[in-house]
């Protein structure tokens, strides 16, 4: 394999402070999730958390807010932080994700350097009323629309290991597939016991499989990322992901889990041969 691989870094600026239901967040206040939770995290600690994601050979930097959607004042904040990070680390490419966002939303977000715009479907239309009641797919869908529209690049993928069914799975990849996004990230519920889900019940092999009905549904994406749950459902077997059709990875942190240290990913792809996307 030939292809270089994207790394990504993830920055939660604001945390644990949702008020939707959505069952497999541990970030949504009704299940008190025993996470660190804040309104707004100081910019210093982001633009620190920046400069450590280029220096480890990161393209994207995303910056992560914990709510439903965009209000104004979520806006001007992460328009703040946009500015101070692209001024810390001027080699990132910068990616916003706070839920749902209007098209005006978006084009102020463009503005102030922000490039690609971040909503996951997460399941299938049928399967979403399961593990969220508070706001509907459709709304998602819309998001997602919307930034095809503000003329940002479109990340959109979704979770697996709720309980879908593998007709879920097969109708959330068709339905990112009529929205093209450039990047389709692959998250695998991490269980954390105060959530009601089962734990993911999904099996190495069967999340390999996943990846490649991804790559082969999703064929014009350009990147298959493997995001949160990589490394507690691969363990030792991290490296296959990228023959399975993966050519992205989240380095570093989760938005309420750890990752592991930046260097061990570094390792892992100097070992398999593999080397970083340097520009994207
Ligand atoms: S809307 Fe987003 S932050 Fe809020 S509970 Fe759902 S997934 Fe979590």
């Amino acid at each position: 394999m030939s292809e270089k691989i994207f790394l990504c870094s993830i920055c939660n600026i604001n945390s644990g402070t949702c008020n939707e239901d959505c069952k497999f967040c541990s970030q949504s206040v009704r299940y008190k999730a025993d996470i660190e939770r804040y309104k707004q995290k100081p910019i210093e600690d982001i633009q620190k958390e920046a400069l450590a994601a280029q220096e480890n050979g990161a393209l994207g930097f995303c910056l992560v807010t914990a709510d439903k959607g965009l209000t104004d004042k979520t806006l001007d904040f992460v328009c703040e932080v946009a500015e101070a990070v692209q001024k810390t680390a001027p080699k990132l490419r910068l990616i916003a994700c706070n839920g749902t966002a209007t098209l005006t939303q978006l084009k102020t977000l463009k503005s102030a350097g922000i490039k690609a715009y971040n909503h996951n479907l997460e399941t299938s239309e049928a399967f979403y009323p399961e593990i969220c009641t508070t706001h509907p797919w459709s709304e998602r869908y819309e998001t997602c629309q919307n930034v095809n529209e503000a003329g940002m690049v479109l990340i959109s993928g979704g979770i697996f290991g709720l309980g879908e069914s593998q007709e879920d799975r097969v109708s959330m990849l068709e339905s990112l597939a009529s929205l093209s996004p450039t990047s389709v990230p692959i998250n695998f519920y991490h269980h954390n016991p105060a959530l009601q889900l089962s734990p993911n019940p999904l099996k190495a092999d069967e999340a390999l499989e996943l990846i490649r009905l991804t790559r082969a549904m999703l064929p014009d994406a350009q990147r298959i990322m493997v995001a949160g749950g990589r490394e507690m459902m691969f363990k030792e077997r991290q490296g296959e992901i990228f023959e399975a059709g993966a050519n992205s990875i989240v380095i570093g942190n989760y938005l309420t889990t750890a990752g592991r240290a930046m260097h061990k990913d570094l390792e892992m792809l100097a070992s398999l041969g593999l080397e970083v996307a340097t520009q994207v």
